[in-house]
């Protein structure tokens, strides 16, 4: 089965079914913006062959957090390549928390692959231009020019997350300079913290998903399989092996409650519920994307 056999009614139902699980996640209290949305915001969107699904709060803008690391890594690797990009991350997944820094220091080299918080921070290194700003604004501006998108920064979020200690990032960007993965550790966390706080609503998230999902002219294809094989293994952290035997698709989360499923030559599930579970993961936005994908058989190994 594919995901363009799914109609709007069934949509609706089970989007309707999902919002009952909001109910069992919290929001993350450690960014003051996010401790503040409503727990009960859900939305969703389908994207599949020449057909829009959308149903539930799909106005409600919201930032990507770590949704944008798959996008970081596919811009580096179509601006530096790849032998570039796996000098400065590893390809394992973790079985540790998005903001640990064990293994880091564990490895005493790269982070363990582009998902995590380590990794996408010593990422921000190969980014060209050279301040947080500048990056971000050109990123953001590749985004938007391929996937006809309006993500842009959300400024009151990003004081939000500068107002906080942030140790645990720091110590990371620390770590790295350490490692001569990085040159400044102050400019990596600014540029990073930058890049979590693109903004964009439900329907900008599944047309961003649309870069990884389909050919794209101007995407290199082999780079749309590493990001997709990526997230599959290492974008729901230390859940990402249960839920490639669950779903059974590439997917990436965010604190702030979005996910992204990528259907690949199919489509996209884009999802945002900011009720998460103790991974960092919406607790919503995975029941339908796991609805989905048992009810049309999505699996990328069936
Ligand atoms: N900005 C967040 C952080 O670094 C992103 C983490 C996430 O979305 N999992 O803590």
């Amino acid at each position: 089965m594919t995901l363009a056999v799914l109609t709007q009614a069934d949509f609706d139902a089970w989007v309707i079914q999902a919002r009952r699980f909001t109910l069992q996640g919290r929001l993350p209290d450690y960014i003051p913006q996010l401790a503040q949305v409503d727990s009960r915001l859900l939305a969703a969107q389908v994207l599949a062959e020449t057909q829009t699904l959308a149903a539930g709060d799909v106005a409600q803008p919201f930032v990507l957090m770590s949704v944008i690391k798959p996008f970081l890594l596919l811009y580096l690797l179509e601006q530096v390549g790849a032998e570039r990009v796996f000098q400065q991350v590893g390809m394992q997944p973790s079985d540790l928390p998005f903001h640990s820094i064990v293994q880091l220091k564990a490895d005493h080299s790269r982070p363990r692959n582009p998902m995590i918080n380590s990794g996408a921070i010593a990422l921000t290194g190969l980014m060209p231009k050279a301040s947080g700003s500048d990056r971000c604004a050109a990123f953001c501006k590749w985004l938007n020019d391929l996937a006809h998108t309006q993500i842009e920064l959300d400024q009151n979020a990003l004081n939000s997350v500068r107002s906080l200690p942030n140790e645990t990032n720091r110590a990371i960007a620390d770590l790295l300079v350490q490692s001569d993965l990085l040159d400044r550790s102050d400019l990596a966390l600014d540029t990073y913290n930058q890049l979590c706080c693109l903004s964009g609503t439900i329907a900008d998230l599944a047309q961003l998903g649309l870069l990884l999902a389909k050919p794209h002219p101007e995407i290199s294809h082999l780079h749309q399989q590493t990001v997709s094989a990526l997230m599959l293994t290492c974008g729901l952290y230390e859940v990402s092996g249960i839920f490639a035997v669950k779903v059974g698709l590439p997917m990436k989360s965010g604190v702030s409650g979005a996910l992204l499923a990528i259907v690949p030559k199919q489509g996209v599930i884009a999802c945002y519920s900011p009720a998460i579970d103790r991974i960092g993961n919406s607790v919503a936005g995975l029941f339908l994307v796991e609805k989905l994908a048992q009810e049309l058989k999505l699996s990328v190994f069936c």
